[in-house]
């Protein structure tokens, strides 16, 4: 790297911060306020006084241009769902029907804030908006519903004020808003709404909407407003691209508009990225880490951003390592030369990291100056926006630290283990190779197992009652010992594994008592991974997760499951599943190293397991299940990069459960997806059987899969868990039916869509019984 000469003024900022305070003060609020014990204007004062924190915080590290806006009480979706008036209508019935005192707290001027909570999480009357995954990360939106009766109206109100707030500070202030693309392409059809309605149509209809909030926000005394377009990133076809091309004419012709600055985030822009630069904006903000990289290369051949802005996101926004300062100060040389004026920010908004990483006690300091969380992050933003403006030698001691903190980590045995990489090395074909062919291995496990026809199962998990929770809680202060809480969770076993037996299912599970989480779990068993204290990542509305960090090469000092698995397999005659999970979801749910690649880590994992699981076999299991949930949902952006991901994916999976006899049953389970994409896959993972979530979509699943050929045994889900609603035998035997139709009843099972870890006893119990005697009737009838 060279030392480049001193640029123009370089301004430092970010695209967003966490939302919910150091001790997530937002979340006890908010349900503070849904409980009744938090009043409106406690609420609203909560949330204010975070919002001056945060931007202090940033101000404090030295960031010139704050973004605002960004704040939400639930979703960043669902505030622009209320900014353009798209309010469903049986969500302000659901509230005018129930006018307590406070609907007064108005989350702006047409929309009383518990019809903003009635949208998010439904009352008795009307059902919530859908909720998804926001692109790539484990965040999670709330879809709009529109249709071709959707009027939309200005309500500028929330963005006004919270930029007004950040004014009043002295601060320079950005708002930030969910472009007018990527908001329809976000958006489904509204209930009764044609399924094939396109919400794109709807843009002209939109677009007068944005002008009036950017006229609105300009008046306010915003200079720039951005415009967030994170769909623009996945594979658009022309007609997409042609939108986002009028939209921005459109928003950039009035004379009296803010400057407009469009980002995009998550990957490159591809085909998108000629439309923008050519757009009569003012500035683009683009991601330049991991796969978006390629931006780089991409903006240099469309001849760069001649009289625009810049904002250059090169610190990764959604991992937790300190930056690499000599390799983004050298894209940022690069870059000058591309743009009209080039300013430096996070990759995408802080929200989707923990937010200080000083507050961590337990993370050894060696290893904790290799973390950089929001906090972290924006001081390390305003160092290279330093460099680039007056030259890398004003930040030559944050250069060395820089790099004395890399060379650590590159050279510490957390991140190294000869004996690891040697085994990784040393994998061969063969390895992810069952001894033999599904077929053959299907007639052992008959033999085996001598299960009826439409055999019953669960998913692993049985209800996480308070009493466990309480246990564990009481464990961790003390308050009692661990032989205490392991005669706890011993009974727990013994309580599940004695209804099962009762309920007549047939493959029983030991219920994940033991287990706070399905990742975490094994993260705190599997050296390598590093634990948070207060790491806490925003997963949807008021939930928060903290992500295990991957920081290490993997693997498994001793075994993790055997034990409960022997005990409950001690306590019956029928077969107990083993329960793991699978090592793509081991790095979905996780922070991962950005050190190596993927597809490396996940063959790390999938050898732990692989002892697990061929540990399991030898203490006496016969089915063994390794969930992957997140198989679908790691499907990178574009279709270019799919074939590589499942290529490493579904190894990982088979170098995992290779390792057993052919009479071993191996199961796996998926749920949250659409599977559509991915059937090619689930034959690839060649599990002997595969549960998936089912119920909700009356058995589609099942047709896909018959569709595909796909010639194992299948159990979609009969039993929406997700719902404390106990299905009749008779919808059971319904759905059943329904998947006879395309898969046979050989291999036909019969269980719920997920695990039961969230519902209670009571509607778990009769529900069980129920699947159970629905497989009863079906079988009679063969
Ligand atoms: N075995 C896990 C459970 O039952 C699976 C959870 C999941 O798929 N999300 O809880
Ligand atoms: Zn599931």
């Amino acid at each position: 790297m060279t030392s480049k000469s001193p640029a123009a003024a370089v301004r430092a900022t970010v695209h967003g911060y966490p939302r919910q305070g150091q001790h997530r003060e937002l979340k006890k609020a908010i349900e503070g306020y849904w409980k009744g014990r938090v009043t409106a204007d406690a609420l609203r004062d909560t949330a204010a006084e975070l919002r001056r924190g945060n931007w202090r915080q940033l101000a404090e590290a030295g960031v010139h241009e704050v973004p605002t806006g960004d704040f939400s009480y639930y979703d960043h979706v669902l505030d622009t769902t209320v900014m353009v008036g798209a309010i469903p209508a049986r969500h302000r019935a659901a509230v005018a029907a129930d006018p307590s005192p406070s609907s007064r707290l108005r989350s702006s001027r047409g929309c009383p804030i518990d019809v903003y909570f009635a949208m998010a999480r439904g009352t008795q009357e009307a059902a919530p908006l859908e909720m998804t995954k926001w692109f790539d990360t484990n965040y999670h939106y709330l879809v709009p519903e529109l249709g071709p009766e959707t009027v939309f109206t200005a309500d500028s109100t929330k963005q006004v004020a919270e930029l007004r707030e950040a004014l009043a500070l002295g601060l320079t202030a950005r708002p930030v808003l969910v472009g007018p693309v990527t908001y329809l392409l976000l958006s489904k059809p509204a209930p009764g709404v044609a399924a094939d309605f396109d919400p794109l149509t709807l843009l002209d209809r939109l677009l007068p909407v944005y002008e009036e909030v950017l006229a609105d926000l300009r008046a306010a005394g915003a200079a720039w407003v951005q415009l967030d377009e994170p769909a623009l990133v996945q594979d658009r076809s022309p007609a997409v691209l042609n939108a986002a091309a009028r939209a921005y004419r459109v928003l950039g012709t009035p004379a009296d508009r803010p400057k407009l600055l469009v980002a995009a985030y998550f990957d490159r822009l591809g085909d998108a990225l000629p439309v923008l630069a050519k757009a009569p904006v003012d500035g683009l903000a683009l991601d330049f880490t991991g796969a978006a990289a390629a931006n780089l290369g991409e903006l240099a051949a469309v001849g760069g951003l001649p009289g625009k802005r810049l904002v250059a996101g090169v610190v990764n926004g959604r991992n937790v390592w300190i930056n690499d300062f000599e390799k983004s100060l050298s894209t940022l040389g690069t870059l000058l030369g591309l743009a009209d004026r080039v300013d430096v920010s996070s990759s995408c908004s802080l929200l989707h990291v923990p937010l200080d990483v000083t507050a961590e006690r337990d993370i050894d300091p060696q290893i904790a100056r290799w973390l950089a969380f929001a906090r972290q992050k924006a001081t390390e933003i305003v160092t290279l926006a330093r460099g680039l403006e007056r030259g890398t030698d004003t930040i030559a001691a944050e250069l060395a630290a820089n790099r004395a903190a890399l060379a650590s980590r590159a050279g510490s045995a957390l991140t190294y283990d000869p004996a690891v990489r040697a085994r990784a090395a040393a994998v061969t074909d063969a390895d992810t190779r069952r001894s033999q062919p599904y077929a053959e291995r299907a007639a052992a496990q008959r033999a085996q197992l001598r299960l009826p026809l439409l055999p019953t199962t669960t998913i692993g998990s049985f209800p996480q009652t308070t009493g466990l929770r309480t246990a564990r809680a009481d464990l961790r202060t003390g308050r009692i010992d661990s032989a205490a809480y392991e005669e706890r969770i011993a009974a727990e076993i013994r309580d599940v594994i004695g209804f099962q037996e009762k309920a007549g299912i047939d493959v029983l599970v030991h219920g994940e008592p033991e287990r706070n989480d399905m990742v975490q779990y094994f993260a705190e068993r599997l050296a390598g991974y590093l634990a948070t204290q207060h790491g806490w990542v925003q997963s949807y509305g008021t939930r928060y997760v903290r992500p295990p960090i991957l920081a290490g090469d993997i693997s498994r000092p001793e075994p993790m499951t055997a034990r409960w698995t022997r005990y409950a397999q001690s306590l019956t005659d029928r077969p107990v599943k083993g329960m793991l999970t699978g090592p793509v979801t081991m790095l979905a749910w996780s922070f991962v190293r950005d050190d190596q690649s993927l597809g490396d880590t996940a063959r790390q994992v999938a050898l732990a397991l692989r002892d697990e699981v061929n540990d399991l076999e030898a203490a006496g299991s016969s089915v063994i299940q390794v969930d992957e949930p997140a198989l679908r949902e790691t499907l990178p952006l574009r279709a270019d990069g799919h074939a590589a991901y499942l290529a490493w994916a579904t190894e990982a999976f088979r170098l995992t459960t290779a390792g057993v006899r052919p009479d071993t049953q191996i199961h796996t389970h998926m749920c949250y997806a659409e599977f559509g994409d991915i059937l090619r896959a689930i034959d690839d993972l060649d599990a002997d059987v595969i549960s998936l979530e089912a119920a909700r979509s009356h058995m589609q699943v099942a047709g896909e899969l018959a569709g595909a050929g796909y010639p194992r045994e299948v159990g979609p889900g009969v039993y929406d868990i997700h719902s404390p609603r106990v299905p009749s035998a008779q919808e059971v035997v319904a759905l059943l039916r329904k998947g006879l139709e395309a898969i046979p009843a050989e291999r036909l099972w019969v269980n719920p869509d997920c695990g039961l870890k969230t519902r209670g006893w009571p509607e778990v119990t009769t529900s069980l019984e129920n699947l159970v005697a629905a497989a009863r009737e079906i079988r009679a009838g063969l």
